[in-house]
């Protein structure tokens, strides 16, 4: 496929600005083929204003239609094949076997979301029947079900190219839930953008959709991001990557005349607390286990461990130690992009200049380094508790192949650290059954800062899974409540509406007596599929 460059607006490709960018090979630093638009104002406009006009008819649509959308988008997936995975590759240089991985979980999730689109009790339909009869005054019949948003925006990551970017679970849930969307591709990697939104393109022309239904936009400014987020008639947005980004973009949000539900995923630290009988059992096991988790994915990941909290013993030296070596001797692909690593490299100079703080493996970045792409080392610090506590930047995500092991004096230090915590996406324990009864008191502050809590493993590795969770309180997410992974993910993207006393023709088929489509419902306060009797 020649890439055109060009921004995606519904069926055509448009090309409306004179700027263009290209994307660089993070190894080499070498540019790209292809120039890339930027966005127009006028073409982000366009964009949203496109997909608000093919909202009412794409969520007319039977949910029939709107699965096989989803279906025919993960085949398309496949159909590009070899070249979605070389680009995808050149343009991140995430290895092949991650990105096949990675494709099969995003062709996964499209057909986990039409698979809930075809049963159809997604939509939560609840009925409660009139009662007339009821003093001292009737009831009224109550049928209440999820229906559509609107235009959502979805911005593209840069650490998942096809997962968390122009094709993934936020673009496949909002289509899902009969949202039109409007994608920001990631300026990383906007070629593996564009092959992604043609595939989408093709599958909604092949299904007759409204073309409106999506469009692509490509940019490398952030006014490009904001003015999508601030168009009157976006009604949702879908964010993954940094605080920086979602906060400004969240505020964006809440600014408008008619603020708007802001959904980002933000990271977080994931701290790892090893408890004392664990750690005495198995400290080499637990180092080789971490340091995989460390530097999966060159550490670019928003669940990697960033910190490992336990009390000062021979097992924790031994501990750090191994960890140092096995991160030290784990082969690192280049990062997703210069500004990335060199954020990664500051991180590290910034945190080496703290007191208190010391490199267990890698030294302070240095300047051949600097000059090398986007290429870093991993690296292993140490503080003590009293030092983790003086200096706020040790609690902040450092995005990257690096952790940060905490050396406590006490259980009060663990405790305290727990205490401080801000929302994350995830907190690791490793107890024994001795160790969870000791220190229940710290497991239960842990359960008020995580969306998940991991017990035994690594937090890296994310189920796409009905009982998953990927969310957290701020600032890990923008919204506690709600998931970015897994079919909930769609609760996201719809809201509630309520029909009172409504005659049956003018419901929809979700909410009529016969219950056409054999949906759970939740009539009188039991879960049922059956019809209602005829009145
Ligand atoms: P990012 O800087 O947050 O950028 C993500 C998107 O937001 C891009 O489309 C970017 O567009 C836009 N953007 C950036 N700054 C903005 C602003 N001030 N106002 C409006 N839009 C803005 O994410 P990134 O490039 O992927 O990585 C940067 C950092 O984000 C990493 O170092 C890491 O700390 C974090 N990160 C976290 C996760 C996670 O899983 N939570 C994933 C990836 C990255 P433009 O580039 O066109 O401005």
């Amino acid at each position: 496929m020649q890439l055109h460059g060009g921004n995606i607006l519904g069926a055509n490709v448009s090309k409306s600005g004179a700027a263009t960018f290209r994307a660089y090979d993070p190894a080499s630093n070498r540019e790209l083929d292809t120039a890339f638009h930027e966005a127009t104002e006028g073409e982000a406009a366009k964009a949203v204003e496109m997909a608000n006009a093919a909202h009412a008819s794409y969520r007319a649509q039977p949910p029939e239609a709107i699965a096989n959308l989803l279906d025919q988008i993960a085949s398309g997936l496949e159909e590009a094949g070899d070249e979605l995975l070389a680009r995808a590759h050149l343009e991140t240089r995430l290895p092949q076997a991650r990105l096949i991985y990675e494709r099969n979980r995003t062709t996964g999730q499209l057909r986990m979301f039409a698979a809930l689109v075809r049963e159809g009790s997604w939509v939560d339909a609840r009925i409660d029947l009139a009662d007339p009869a009821r003093t001292p005054i009737p009831q009224p019949d109550l049928r209440r079900m999820l229906v559509s948003l609107g235009p959502v925006v979805v911005f593209g990551a840069s650490n998942f190219p096809l997962a968390f970017s122009i094709c993934g679970g936020d673009t496949a849930s909002a289509l899902a839930a009969g949202n039109p969307v409007v994608a920001k591709a990631h300026p990383a990697h906007p070629g593996t953008s564009e092959i992604a939104a043609r595939v989408i393109q093709e599958a909604i022309r092949k299904n007759a959709m409204p073309p409106g239904v999506f469009s692509m936009v490509q940019g490398t400014r952030p006014d490009l991001g904001l003015a999508l987020v601030r168009h009157p008639v976006t009604r949702a947005v879908g964010f993954t990557g940094s605080l920086v980004a979602g906060r400004a973009l969240l505020d964006a949000a809440a600014a408008r005349a008619s603020p708007i539900p802001f959904f980002a995923e933000m990271g977080s630290l994931n701290p790892v607390f090893i408890l004392p009988g664990a750690l005495k059992a198995r400290p080499s096991e637990l180092a080789q286990k971490l340091a995989g988790s460390v530097t999966l994915g060159v550490g670019q990941m928003c669940t990697k461990p960033g910190q490992i909290a336990a009390i000062k013993s021979p097992e924790l030296d031994l501990l750090v130690q191994k960890l140092a070596d096995f991160t030290a001797s784990t082969p690192l692909n280049a990062m997703l992009y210069s500004g990335i690593a060199e954020r990664y490299r500051d991180g590290l100079l910034q945190r080496s200049q703290l007191a208190g703080v010391r490199f267990a493996n890698a030294a302070v970045p240095n300047e051949t380094e600097i000059c090398g792409g986007a290429t870093v080392s991993a690296a292993v610090l140490v503080s003590d508790a009293p030092s983790f506590f003086k200096n706020s930047t040790l609690s902040q995500e450092l995005f990257g192949p690096a952790t940060l092991v905490t050396e406590c004096e006490s259980r009060e230090h663990l405790e305290e650290i727990a205490r401080r915590l801000e929302g994350q996406l995830t907190v690791t324990i490793h107890a024994t059954e001795e160790d969870l009864c000791e220190y229940a008191s710290l497991i239960s502050v842990l359960r008020e800062k995580a969306g998940r809590m991991i017990f035994g493993g690594v937090p890296t590795g994310v189920e796409v899974k009905p009982a998953m969770h990927h969310g957290g309180p701020y600032p890990a997410t923008t919204d506690p409540r709600f998931t970015s992974v897994g079919p909930a993910a769609i609760l996201r993207f719809a809201r509630p509406v309520c029909y009172q006393d409504c005659p049956q023709q003018w419901l929809p088929p979700e909410l009529k007596d016969e219950n056409p489509r054999s949906i759970f419902r939740l009539v009188n306060g039991e879960w049922t599929r059956a019809q209602l009797c005829q009145r």
